[in-house]
């Protein structure tokens, strides 16, 4: 005897599910069938699997083999339980379709509810009910749904349709409709219907359940939907499930209501229920806003019971799923039904509170708890906020490209930016766009707001590499730079005239608006410790002053991985003596001067040393290339000329020659591979021997006053052996002598940059002479890469990584080819020398993605900006966690 060919099976009882079927029964249906078996109130129905929906489609929309008699099998035990039948004109059952894909996203479609409708089943419903309105609305409802969601038809046509029926009554909610009322609306609806959609609306309830189950599987590939898994990542073969579920009545009379809750605060992780119900409702009115909910703290006072029931069934959800849930319910007659329920999404803060707090009741472990929050949701937390008490109304909006919120004055031009900021003014600088040349104004400023731009323009790329909150792209701002000022709502602020940004949500103030601040608060202390117990990755600080180190302790670093003593020179004070020293004409003179410099980076060094007392420091010598710290080749041409042409001011003419000669010798066409790093200090090596000078100058003075000063210094650029040994050469003697001069032997260490290709390849030549190596991976990104990063952001890395040329822009992100290289060094480098540390500076440290493959690479730290110590501590905990 032939045996029949095995059967798909297509369709599941809820009670048949669980919530490891996800895959195959969508989110949605999972939540369904894992309550339905913890015995909970969920009204009876089956889900239709994903597997079908890739089923339809393969087959160009066509219901797979033996879907439908599966289907019309369980909507007839489904009703039976329930004593009714679908379609049935005495005992009707009605039933929502809902969609639920493996992952929630938008643009699937829409839940129909009250399907199985008609004047028939109308005038049943009304009977049993002893209630026409009732069945009347439901029927309007159900007709708007299905026009909308399954045919298309524009909403707003039903909705015009209801407003001018309440208008007619002067009545404001629907809810205060009477039944005939309702009757003409429904007649008016089926017109509506009609004219839309080129058919009748269909009476037969199977019609009507069919239609809407094919329609979810079509909106699986809708344009939306496919648009979001495009951004999301989300593949395109996963399909839809569909559940198909008895109605329950949140809006039949008062003891009824329908709302959403969820088990803890989602904004602040304070545990406790949190939500909105609606009395007299259906589902859909909750979200669609049209009547003011009531918080669910109403409930208990006017349904008690089902209240403390509905807080039973939370615990015990969140319980069983040991994750704060996001629920859905309705209250038929003073009956509570259980719709929905998933894991609920939440802000930073509350996913630490969450996870700390439920650490803390024993529903998980620890190592969950860290698991539990995504390194970046710590962003939010760390920078300070605007205070939401406030009720600041913004101007205008942008694109929010660097978290946290600032106020300040407004300044129009990078130079205003840097003088103000010197002199300890909070500044925002606001630019129609930025560049490269503004970034010593942007340093100096507490925030950033450009009208053009994007989230991968210069300013938010250097914003979020400095920690500092940004807005770009506020079109309807108007930036007028030459005359200083911003026009934006009709306001118009003027240079030195106070503006808030918040760089989370992208808006714009005028004034200073409240903030609340940043420390890290004592619940996400608490996470981060036990993310260090963890994690095996050190975490260090790129810090370049006393402030910036003393904020990296709070966050917890473990010292400073990349200290820029460039920066100390551009500092107000400084440059004019740093100016004079590239001018200098003889050695002697450059020396005269740098002698000048040498207290003053001494106080520079002490003062990092100090404040990281204990803890390693490594400073890095003089990098960028020395035309930087001149002015502007083409504007001091431009002033020779008019100078020149005018004949006035002769001597200041001579002395703005002599710059632009200097300029005209250092100008390189390439500066990025020009003379800077460790070529500077072999051409140069009166500024480095300052440096080292007043870097153990600094050691010595604390160490005299028990101060555990650690400094390490730390060649850029070197590229051979040689280099650092003719570097390596110079400097030692300097250290010695200072510590002879002193009286004082500072056990001072010296490492190298890894950061040009071929630095790599002879790493295991160059690590017998060092105590470390530390990648700097910016430079390491642009030399592997052969792009300038400044032109690359600028020009077309936004287009490689929309295009899928490129995965993710690798100045954010480590890319693999440079991790490879970074391995060939790590492996070389220990190899030669096995206690090499080695570590990574550069904004890569404080990318969560590029912190696990540091991680992997074994590396000792990860140093980062002083604000994303936090986002690296937990990044590195992850790494090791999930290994
Ligand atoms: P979404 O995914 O947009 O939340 P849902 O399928 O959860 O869509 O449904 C939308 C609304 O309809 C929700 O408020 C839900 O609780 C409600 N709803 C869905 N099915 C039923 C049903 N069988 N009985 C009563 N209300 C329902
Ligand atoms: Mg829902
Ligand atoms: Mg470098």
């Amino acid at each position: 005897m032939l045996s029949a060919p095995p059967r798909t099976k297509w369709v599941y009882r809820f009670r048949e599910g669980s919530a490891a079927m996800r895959d195959l029964l969508g989110g949605k249906g999972a939540g369904l069938a894992e309550m339905a078996s913890l015995g909970l109130p969920v009204p009876p129905g089956f889900t239709i699997t994903t597997e079908a929906c890739r089923g339809y489609i393969a087959a160009g929309g066509l219901l797979p083999e033996g879907l439908w008699e599966q289907v019309l099998a369980a909507l007839e035990e489904t009703g039976r339980t329930l004593g009714r039948r679908y379609g049935d004109a005495h005992a009707p059952l009605l039933v929502s379709v809902r969609s639920g894909a493996r992952i929630s996203m938008p643009g699937m479609m829409d839940t129909v509810l009250n399907l199985g409708l008609n004047e028939e089943v109308v005038a049943a419903i009304a009977r049993q009910a002893g209630d026409t309105r009732f069945a009347l609305d439901a029927y309007r409802r159900l007709i708007q749904m299905f026009g909308s969601t399954v045919r298309g038809i524009p909403d707003a046509l039903f909705d015009r349709e209801l407003a001018r029926a309440r208008g007619r009554a002067r009545v404001r909610a629907d809810a205060e409709l009477t039944a005939p009322q309702l009757d003409a609306v429904v007649r008016r609806f089926l017109r509506i219907y009609h004219e839309h959609a080129h058919e009748y609306f269909p009476r037969d309830p199977m019609t009507q359940l069919r239609a809407a189950i094919e329609a979810v599987f079509r909106s699986w590939n809708g344009d939306r939907a496919i648009a979001y898994r495009k951004l999301e990542h989300i593949p395109d073969d996963l399909g839809t499930a569909v559940n198909v579920q008895a109605m329950v009545f949140g809006n039949l009379g008062e003891s009824s209501g329908t709302g959403v809750v969820f088990t803890r605060d989602p904004g602040s992780g304070a545990s406790g229920l949190y939500g909105d119900y609606l009395p007299a409702a259906q589902g859909e009115d909750v979200v669609a806003g049209i009547r003011a909910t009531r918080p669910i703290a109403d409930l208990e006072r006017e349904l008690p019971a089902v209240y403390s029931e509905l807080q039973s069934h939370a615990a015990m959800l969140e319980k069983h799923y040991r994750d704060m849930q996001d629920l859905e319910f309705t209250i038929e007659g003073g009956r509570l039904w259980m719709l929905q329920t998933r894991t609920g999404k939440r802000t930073g803060e509350a996913a630490v509170r969450i996870a700390v707090e439920m650490a803390g009741e024993g529903l998980i472990s620890r190592q969950e708890a860290v698991l539990r929050v995504e390194p970046h949701q710590l962003e939010q937390l760390l920078h300070p906020r605007l205070d939401p008490g406030a009720g600041a109304q913004p101007l205008t909006s942008g694109v929010p490209a660097a978290p946290g919120a600032a106020t300040g004055v407004a300044v129009f031009d990078p130079d205003t930016a840097a003088a103000w900021g010197a002199q300890g003014k909070a500044v925002i600088l606001v630019r129609v766009v930025t560049s490269p040349d503004d970034v010593h104004g942007m340093a100096a400023a507490k925030g950033i707001l450009t009208a053009t731009g994007g989230t991968l323009s210069h300013a938010a790329v250097v914003a979020r590499g400095m920690g500092l909150p940004c807005v770009v792209g506020a079109g309807e701002m108007e930036v007028d730079e030459p005359r200083h000022k911003l026009t934006a709502g009709g306001v118009t602020i003027h240079a030195g005239e106070q503006l808030t940004i918040d760089g989370s949500t992208g808006a714009v103030y005028a004034g200073a608006v409240p903030m609340v601040p940043a420390a890290a608060s004592p619940i996400l202390r608490t996470l981060l410790e036990w993310a260090d117990s963890f994690r095996r990755l050190g975490v260090r600080a790129n810090a370049d002053y006393p402030r910036d180190a003393e904020v990296a302790l709070a966050n917890g670093a473990e010292g400073i991985g990349l200290c820029r003593t460039e920066h100390m020179f551009m500092e107000a004070d400084r440059l004019p003596v740093v100016q004079a020293m590239i001018m200098a004409r003889s050695t002697a003179e450059r020396e005269r001067q740098l002698a000048r410099l040498l207290p003053m980076q001494r106080g520079d060094f002490r003062g990092v040393l100090e404040a990281m007392a204990g803890k390693p420091v490594i400073i890095r010598l003089i990098d960028p290339p020395l035309h930087e710290f001149l002015p502007d080749h083409d504007s001091l041409l431009e002033q020779v000329v008019t100078l020149r042409t005018s004949g006035n001011h002769p001597r200041k003419l001579a002395r703005l020659e002599r710059v632009l000669h200097r300029v005209q010798e250092l100008r390189e066409s390439n500066p990025m591979m020009g003379l800077r790093g460790c070529r500077l200090s072999i051409l140069f090596p009166e500024i480095v021997r300052m440096q080292v000078r007043a870097i153990l100058e600094a050691a010595c003075e604390l160490r005299k006053a028990s101060v555990d000063a650690r400094p390490e210094i730390m060649v850029p650029l070197v590229g051979t052996e040689a280099e650092l040994l003719a570097v390596k050469a110079d400097l030692e003697p300097v250290a010695r002598a200072v510590m002879r001069e002193q009286g004082v032997q500072v056990e001072y260490r010296l490492g190298t940059m890894i950061e040009v290709p071929r630095a790599v390849l002879v790493a295991g030549a160059i690590a017998p002479h060092v105590s470390f190596f530390s990648f700097g991976t910016n430079d390491l990104t642009q030399m592997t890469f052969g792009y300038s990063r400044d032109d690359a952001e600028g020009k077309f890395i936004g287009q490689y990584v929309e295009r899928g040329i490129l995965p993710r822009n690798p100045f954010e992100t480590l890319d693999p080819a440079v991790v490879q290289l970074m391995e060939m060094a790590v492996t070389a480098g220990r190899r030669a020398q096995p206690r090499l540390e080695v570590g990574v500076c550069g904004e890569h440290g404080g990318d969560p993605d590029s912190v696990v493959a540091c991680h992997h690479l074994g590396l000792d730290y990860v140093s980062c900006s002083p604000y994303r110590i936090p986002v690296a501590r937990l990044a590195a905990a992850h790494a090791a966690l999930r290994e």
